[in-house]
């Protein structure tokens, strides 16, 4: 059976840990299963139930990664703490430099 692993990590740590099941983001605890030899984290014992009952069988434990399986859902969760603003400074820099001058000797 699972148990619970608390998350250790600093401020600064980016390191995310996700649902092996449902891919959301697990914030302090984890309920950690070994399956097969894998520790895989979970949000809680529902999604290893599900993970058991559903995906296994189904795509077993070669198959796909249900988090790289699964469509990209937006993470409310990032929302709001944007790191990477895209500088609207300089939007054309590299041009081709060419046909702009227009110098003719
Ligand atoms: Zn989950």
């Amino acid at each position: 059976m699972g148990r619970w692993v608390e998350i250790e990590r600093t401020w600064h740590d980016t390191a995310l840990t996700n649902c092996a099941l449902c891919g959301r983001l697990v914030p302090r605890r984890m309920w950690q299963v070994e399956i097969d030899g894998q520790a895989l984290p979970f949000c809680n014992e529902e999604c290893e139930g599900l993970y058991r009952s559903y995906w296994l069988p189904k795509y077993g434990k070669s198959g796909p990664h249900p988090r790289l399986a699964s469509p990209p859902t937006p993470s409310p969760a990032a929302a709001g703490e944007a790191e990477h603003v895209p500088s609207e400074s300089a939007p054309l820099a590299h041009g081709d430099g060419r046909g702009a001058g227009g110098e003719g000797s």
